[in-house]
Parts: C-alpha cells; structure tokens; sequence
C-alpha cells in the first residue's frame, strides 16, 4: 500500500507528516471521503465542492488545483489497486512552530490522501441484516457545518456505540432532537410515512450522500420533509437508516434497544440503497 504525502507516493508504513503539522497539534485542517466503485470515485463533484467550501470557511489556502487534486486521487487509487473501497484526502494549514494563530504567509498546507479496500460482499451482509443504533448527547462545536479533523466527540460517541454493540451513535441536541450520526446523516421514515431528515441549517454536515438521495427522491416521487424528528418519534418510525459515503444508505433495525418496524430493513431503505448505488456506480469517475 501507499500513501500521498505532500508530492510523493510513500509506501503506507513510513507515510508521515511533520511533529509540528497543525493537523496534529490543533486539528487544524479538513478531509474529504469518497466512495470508491470498480476503481472509480462516486459523487466526485459533490465532494471536491465541499472541501472547497470547507477551505474557505477556515481561510486554509488552496493547495493545488482541482484538476492536480484530481489526478493525486485518481492514482492514490489507482497504486493501492482499489475496486470496491474508499479514498481519504487531508488538508491541513501547514508545518510551523506551534502557536494558536495562522502561520506565515506562504506556509504551504499538507496535503495527504490514502485509500483503501472494502469487500463489497461485507458491505452487502451487513445491509441486508441492518444494524443497531444507540443515542449520545451531541457536545460538538457551532461548525459542524466544515468537515474539519477535529472529531473527537464523533470518536467518542461511536466508541460508546460500539461498547454497547451498536454500529453507530446518533447524537442528540438539547432538545431531544437527533442531529445526525457520528459518521452519517440520519434518517426516518416516520410512524405517517413519511421520509424525514434534518434541515441544513441546524448544525450539521450537508452530506453528500444525503444531496444525492434527495435528487433521487424527487424523481421517485416519494413524500419527504426535511425536518428534525426527536428520538422517540424514531423509536416509533417505520424505517430508519443512515447516509454516508462508505456506509450508502444503511438500515438502522433497533435504537437504544428498540426495534425498529419489525426489525428488518424497510422497503424504502432497501429501494433507496439501490437506487443510490446504481446512480453513484453509474456517475463515479
Ligand atoms: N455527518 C457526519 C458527521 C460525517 O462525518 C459524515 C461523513 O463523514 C456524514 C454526515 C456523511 O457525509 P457524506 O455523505 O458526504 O459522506
């Protein structure tokens, strides 16, 4: 395996950055995730639009052009020989003795990507039978919005999950209301029928996955609000799932414990999996 780390291809295993990156000392930087399909990247626009957006928000300059970022992804893949799996890009402010305000001027940013295989066969197993949900306060910043490194929250309400044999955390605002999940957006089809998804002007991250799912649901015709639903109303849903890239579109079965329907995946769920995957192995580049 190997790894771009700041304008050369490194075996994985001595892939490293420097002790005074501010990735590593303030969580000073953003990432991006993009599903990989038979060697291609999915919702390519999407994606390299919100890292753009992401740089912007942080003042974190640009470090080479879309067309050359484009290029280093495309053969991060292409060296890891990667089919079905995932590649990470990281862009952090730079290399610089540490102090809490920007470096110098002129301080180039890190640049790192990897990528990664993932049997589409587990993927698929672990769909069909759905997966467990728990609910965590949600204790993140105000920015939720940027797709930055500092994830330590999202770490330790999926580490709560997992200790309680959940796949993944959904994390709750004051209110009760679920504001998406450690790693995805969340979903229900609620006790009406209704498919429902938080709004994105609450604090939270305009997934990808999410915005594709939304145009396809257009054209299905299905009935949709982009609404904040509390925790019980997903207690009480038809449906529930979650969206990501790497993750599709996965059926959530029981949360806190409670099963969720009849404790299968939902025909909705199943039908917009497919039609997610279909468009998204259809669009890659
Ligand atoms: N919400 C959070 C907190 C995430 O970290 C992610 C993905 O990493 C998502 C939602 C889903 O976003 P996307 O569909 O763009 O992968």
């Amino acid at each position: 395996r190997v790894a771009y780390v700041n304008g050369t291809y490194r075996p994985h295993g001595d892939a490293t950055v420097h002790v005074e990156d501010r990735g590593f000392q303030f969580a000073d930087g953003v990432y991006e995730v993009w599903s990989i399909f038979d060697g291609r990247l999915a919702d390519f626009d999407a994606h390299m639009t919100r890292l753009h957006r992401s740089l912007n928000e942080l003042r974190i300059p640009i470090p080479m052009t879309r067309e050359a970022l484009t290029q280093v992804l495309k053969e991060t893949v292409r060296r890891n020989r990667v089919r079905d799996g995932i590649v990470y890009l990281q862009v952090t402010r730079g290399t610089a003795r540490r102090d809490h305000p920007f470096p110098a001027e002129g301080t180039p940013p890190s640049v790192v990507v990897t990528a990664k295989s993932i049997p589409q066969a587990k993927a698929e197993a672990t769909a069909a039978k759905g997966v467990a949900v728990v609910t965590q306060p949600d204790i993140r910043w105000g920015r939720c919005d940027i797709k930055t490194v500092g994830l330590l929250p999202n770490v330790l309400a999926k580490q709560a999950a997992r200790e309680r044999g959940a796949y993944e955390a959904w994390m709750v605002d004051e209110m009760g209301l679920v504001t998406e999940g450690s790693s995805t957006n969340a979903w229900i089809v609620d006790e009406n029928g209704k498919l429902r998804t938080r709004d994105t002007q609450a604090n939270i991250l305009r997934g990808c996955t999410r915005a594709a799912i939304l145009e396809l649901i257009k054209e299905e015709g299905v009935e949709f609000e982009e609404r904040a639903f509390s925790v019980d109303e997903a207690k009480r849903a038809k449906e529930a799932f979650f969206t990501a890239a790497g993750a599709w579109v996965m059926p959530a079965v029981s949360i806190d414990g409670v099963k969720i329907g009849n404790g299968k995946p939902g025909p909705i769920t199943k039908k917009l999996r497919e039609l997610y995957l279909d468009q998204a192995r259809r669009d890659a580049i």
